[in-house]
């Protein structure tokens, strides 16, 4: 019989099908995995919650659930993107605390660290400053979840840590492009513009600059952080500082894994959000010096393939 119960909020995500798909690769036979949506349990409801722990009684914890979107749908909800993700942290690490979860790793991401500030970025920096504007109520619910696994380490000797991601991508992303993330976003109108014989339109310069994540390479690294990881202190996942891409690199792989052939404009009326956000990966690094992340052009490559493969139910 499994020892270990392994719930994972946010379990049909980008991230959580992923390590979905790990797990299942990487199978033990003393973890039983709970993968989880909203229509489990909605996590902004207490009740909702404790119910859902309840149930399943977890030892161990992979939380993923939030509200989460690309630039344009933060802009436009900054108060929600707040309340709903302060609602749903505080629920899943109270119901941690009260059914005395072993261990608890919840997701930060980098796009919550000071605006203004010397880079690369690190994990000792998270606090440093207001975070940039386009997504305030996003970073600062985000950065509650640092301050809360510190308190329940301190005043109930938990065990909750969490990572700090840079921008994901691959299979199971939301495509839809009001809602959605960059290269997403990019694959579902390359697409398009391929079959309706249309120009492809990049949104703002294309000259911001981003570290992307394969999501498979994400999924085996949290399994690495679930299982061997042993500080509260979070820990920045992410691919080295000279694999940086500007967004028209991005774009320029996403034309070339459709084979668009078609004319790519940038449309600089749309918004630039943060130029960048350059992350160090060194504490990672110390830890495993040989990890090896899968090249974005391969990433991007094997994503497009299953955005084509898995139109009609693909969200978008
Ligand atoms: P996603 O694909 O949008 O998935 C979000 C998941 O959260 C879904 O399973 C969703 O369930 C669940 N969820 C949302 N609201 C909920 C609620 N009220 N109650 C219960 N479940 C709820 O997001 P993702 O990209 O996988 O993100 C996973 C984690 O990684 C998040 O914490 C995010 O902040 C973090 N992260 C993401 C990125 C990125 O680039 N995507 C970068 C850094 C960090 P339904 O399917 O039922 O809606
Ligand atoms: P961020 O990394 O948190 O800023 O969020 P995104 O993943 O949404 O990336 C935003 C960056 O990509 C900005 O510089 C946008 O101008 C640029 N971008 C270009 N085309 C698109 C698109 O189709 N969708 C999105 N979300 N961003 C785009």
């Amino acid at each position: 019989m499994a020892s270990k119960v392994i719930l994972v909020t946010g379990g049909t995500g980008l991230v959580g099908k992923a390590i979905e798909k790990v797990a299942k690769e990487e199978a033990r036979s003393d973890e039983k995995w709970v993968f989880v949506s909203s229509k489990d349990a909605n996590l902004e409801s207490e009740a909702d919650t404790l119910a859902l722990f309840e149930k399943h009684k977890p030892t161990h914890v992979i939380h993923l659930a939030a509200m989460v979107g690309g630039l344009f749908r933060n802009l436009a909800y900054n108060l929600d993107f707040f309340r709903s993700n302060m609602k749903i942290n505080d629920n899943v690490l109270y119901s941690c605390y009260k059914y005395k979860v072993e261990k608890c790793v919840s997701c930060l991401s980098t796009c919550i660290f000071p605006d203004k500030t010397t880079y690369p970025i690190d994990e000792t920096m998270i606090h440093n400053g207001p975070p940039h504007d386009s997504n305030f109520g996003y970073s600062y619910a985000k950065r509650m979840i640092d301050v809360m696994n510190k308190g329940y380490n301190i005043q109930h000797n938990c065990k909750f840590t969490s990572v700090i991601p840079t921008n994901v991508f691959g299979p199971y992303d939301n495509f839809n492009l009001e809602e959605g993330h960059v290269i997403p976003g990019l694959i579902n109108k390359v697409y398009c513009s391929k079959k309706e014989n249309k120009p492809f339109v990049i949104w703002g310069t294309g000259s911001p600059r981003r570290q992307f994540i394969y999501s498979l390479d994400l999924a085996r690294l949290f399994m690495w952080v679930l299982r061997e990881y042993d500080e509260i202190s979070p820990i920045i996942l992410s691919v080295g500082e000279e694999d940086e891409v500007s967004i028209k690199e991005a774009a320029e792989m996403v034309v070339e894994a459709h084979e668009f052939k078609g004319e790519v404009v940038l449309d600089t009326s749309k918004s630039d959000g943060q130029f960048k956000k350059t992350a160090n990966n060194g504490k990672l690094r110390k830890y495993l010096p040989d990890f090896q992340f899968t090249p974005i052009k391969q990433a991007i490559k094997e994503t497009v393939d299953w955005f084509i493969e898995n139109y009609d139910t693909a969200r978008k």
